[in-house]
């Protein structure tokens, strides 16, 4: 593999960390990276990547992580998905999707019970927002939660929810209030997903990300006790607004790992590959392909680790993590579909796993916001920094 390790954007400890991970990669999932396609991943792997820390970078020693920032989980996130996507939708799903809502709002007693099993790699999360009726306007939730004595009782469904059938535990989003708007009467709740009421109604059936699972919930008077309710009652939708920034930085670092592997394949195999009696790298038209490749690879990198940089030094990054997602998941799209290209008709087949990748890159401009939502995100923050209230 080409060493872009001395970039000098990584520091030497966030370079070393880099290559520690890659040997792990190289043993634990590059062997079955292909049949894990086939899925779920073995949750035993989920626990190997656990205890060999990769799901507590970014959380504190004192629930098992190593505290050392989203800058490394950007790194982790890159690295696993250059080998298998699926898997990382899987893990980033579990230790920062559910995990960083659980780090950021909840007691230390809630941080001990649910997140310290999900970072050392023994229980699974997810985080349900999506709805049937609910995408991109998540402030339209339905789902809803009613006090009963002490507890409280969510009914609703959630869909697409990454690992829904295969979490111990979810970070759910329900409205407490429907006489206030949302972004007032929406509450966040650890689910417990043993509970009575809790049923999965199907994994749904997906182009790529084989190897994770990604279902269709229902909550029918799910019984959650009020110290399961996460952060301040009334205050789901700044939780959710809060993890959506950590989340879009973490997949930015995923489509940069999505698309590295498929441009790598197309490099080496552009010069072994002869046609016209030369090696097809001669050719502009596909020598100059690897040169967007490449700009758009080295570019996505920067501007992640720019919004990891920020999240990890406490600023508020909503413009920099939209901006690192869209371009990253967009360029991992071209990036796959021009890797598949330059391999001809052995990039269609499953000899390569370009088209593996091209599967799951797909997903990523739908995913964690919309390429067009976030494309709304950015100009409203430019509008607000030029024009401050
Ligand atoms: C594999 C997979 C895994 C997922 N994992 C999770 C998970 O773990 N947890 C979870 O809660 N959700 C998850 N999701 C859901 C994902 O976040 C949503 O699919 C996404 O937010 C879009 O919502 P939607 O699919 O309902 O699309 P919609 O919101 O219905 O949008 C449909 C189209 O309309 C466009 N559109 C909508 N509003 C606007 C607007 N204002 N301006 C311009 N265009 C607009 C959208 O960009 C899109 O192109 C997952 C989805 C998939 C496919």
């Amino acid at each position: 593999m080409v060493d872009y390790l001395s970039n000098v954007l990584w520091t030497e400890d966030e370079i070393k960390f880099r290559k520690e991970l890659q040997a792990f990669c190289n043993k634990e999932i590059a062997p079955i990276a292909d049949e894990i396609d086939k899925g779920p991943y073995p949750r035993e792997l989920l626990r190997k990547i656990g205890k060999a820390g990769y799901m507590g970078v970014h959380h504190d020693k004192s629930v098992g992580g190593t505290n050392r920032g989203l800058s490394y989980e950007i790194i982790v996130a890159e690295e696993i998905s250059a080998v298998n996507g699926g898997l990382d939708m899987a893990r980033m799903a579990s230790t920062t999707l559910y995990g960083m809502p659980i780090a950021r709002f909840g007691t230390d007693e809630q941080k001990k019970k649910y997140l310290e099993p999900v970072v050392i790699g023994d229980k699974i999360g997810c985080i349900g927002i999506t709805e049937p009726d609910v995408g991109s306007d998540t402030a339209g939730m339905k789902t809803q939660a009613t006090k009963d004595g002490d507890d409280w009782i969510l009914n609703g469904e959630k869909r697409y929810i990454t690992n829904g059938s295969q979490a111990d535990y979810m970070c759910a989003f329900a409205i407490t209030d429907p006489n206030v708007k949302s972004k007032d009467g929406m509450s966040a709740f650890i689910v417990d997903t043993k509970t009575d009421g809790f049923s999965v109604v199907q994994d749904h059936d997906l182009l790529g990300m084989k190897s994770a699972r990604v279902s269709w919930l229902k909550l029918d008077n799910v019984r959650v006790p009020s110290d399961m309710v996460l952060g301040d009652l009334g205050k789901g939708f700044h939780i959710l607004m809060d993890e959506l920034d950590s989340e879009r930085t973490a997949i930015a670092g995923e489509a940069i790992g999505y698309g590295r592997t498929p441009y790598e394949i197309a490099v080496k195999y552009s010069t072994e590959r002869h046609q016209f009696g030369r090696p097809i790298s001669a050719f502009e038209g596909v020598s100059f392909k690897i040169a967007d490749m490449a700009m758009k690879l080295e570019a996505g990198r920067a501007l992640t680790l720019t919004a990891a940089r920020m999240y990890d030094k406490g600023q508020k990054i909503t413009k920099e993590a939209s901006i690192a997602k869209l371009y990253t998941t967009e360029a991992a799209i071209q990036i796959t579909n021009d890797a598949l290209q330059i391999l001809g008709g052995a990039g269609y087949t499953t000899d390569y796993p370009i088209e593996r990748f091209l599967r799951d890159a797909r997903l990523m401009t739908i995913g964690g916001g919309t390429a067009e939502i976030l494309r709304f995100l950015i100009q409203r923050e430019v509008y607000k920094e030029f024009f401050p209230r």
